[in-house]
């Protein structure tokens, strides 16, 4: 078997909130190979997102360690983790976390322009911009504004924005909590064929049963560490249901009505 490409042990994160003590993680251990697609389950403040901050570099272990791709990152300083997750790792939030007043073109762009070692021309930064756009089926909203856009459409340009860097990890916190059925089998199918046809490796935190069944592995958290690790054996394919599915209902070109969804609703408590 490959080496995985996460590997955590007895991994714990404490915090410390006034006189209150929080231990988030209490000693989770998870190796993920590359090309799996994980499930993150577990009740709220089980530390889902706290070991999803850890992964992609936003945040230290308190103690244990994180092996990322055969590099031990558990004690690298902030600037040396900012340099890895640009390189390796996408992010998506619950809450989309798009900038309202910037084009959907242009969010995708950002993680480029922080891209600040590896400076590239505006030319290049606009075609792989708009190659991310098209990955995930939104390149006429090229320069529609987020509140311009469903809330659907402004998390796949989230996913946009998450690929355009092209990391070998994708880290999906709650990714279909703000979006109804139809939408949230639609952003799964990204998921999927991101997976599938690209080889990402993608970690997905849902507290939803039926999403979780879209991966190819259930991991489920309490209370700090991995209570349940098992292959999903009826993996649901996200493409198969939406053929399925009753058409749906023409887009107008009329916006919406302004979707709040600009505001973090969660996701990186
Ligand atoms: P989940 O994503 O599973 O809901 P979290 O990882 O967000 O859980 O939180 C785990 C525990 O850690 C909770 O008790 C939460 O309140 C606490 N926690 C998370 N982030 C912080 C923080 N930045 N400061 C203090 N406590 C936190
Ligand atoms: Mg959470």
């Amino acid at each position: 078997m490959a080496n995985p490409v996460i590997s955590v042990r007895d991994l714990v994160k404490t915090y410390h909130v006034g006189e209150v003590t929080v231990r988030a993680l209490r000693g989770a251990n998870l190796d993920v190979y590359p090309g799996e697609f994980v499930a993150v389950t577990g009740p709220s403040g089980s530390g889902k997102s706290t070991l999803m901050h850890i992964l992609g570099c936003l945040d230290r272990p308190t103690s244990g360690q994180y092996i990322l791709d055969g590099k031990d990152v558990s004690r690298m300083s902030k600037d040396e983790l900012a340099l890895i997750r640009n390189r390796k790792i996408g992010f998506v939030f619950q809450g989309f976390n798009l900038l309202s007043r910037t084009t959907a073109l242009d969010n995708v762009e950002l993680p480029l322009l922080y891209n600040g070692a590896n400076k590239m021309k505006t030319a290049e930064r606009h075609k792989l911009s708009r190659e991310a756009l098209i990955a995930v089926g939104l390149s006429e909203r090229a320069h529609h504004y987020p509140n311009q856009l469903s809330g659907g459409q402004q998390q796949r340009v989230a996913i946009a924005r998450a690929l355009v860097t092209m990391p070998t990890i994708l880290l999906a916190d709650e990714p279909t909590g703000n979006l109804d059925t139809r939408t949230s089998i639609e952003v799964m199918d990204i998921f999927q064929r991101l997976n599938v046809e690209r080889g990402i490796t993608v970690l997905l935190i849902t507290h939803e049963h039926d999403i979780a069944e879209y991966g190819t592995r259930l991991v489920r958290f309490r209370d700090g560490r991995i209570q349940v690790d098992q292959p999903i054996t009826h993996r649901r394919n996200a493409q198969d249901e939406l053929a399925a599915l009753p058409p749906p209902e023409p887009e107008d070109d009329e916006p919406p009505p302004a979707h709040p969804a600009v505001v973090d609703h969660g996701g990186a408590v």
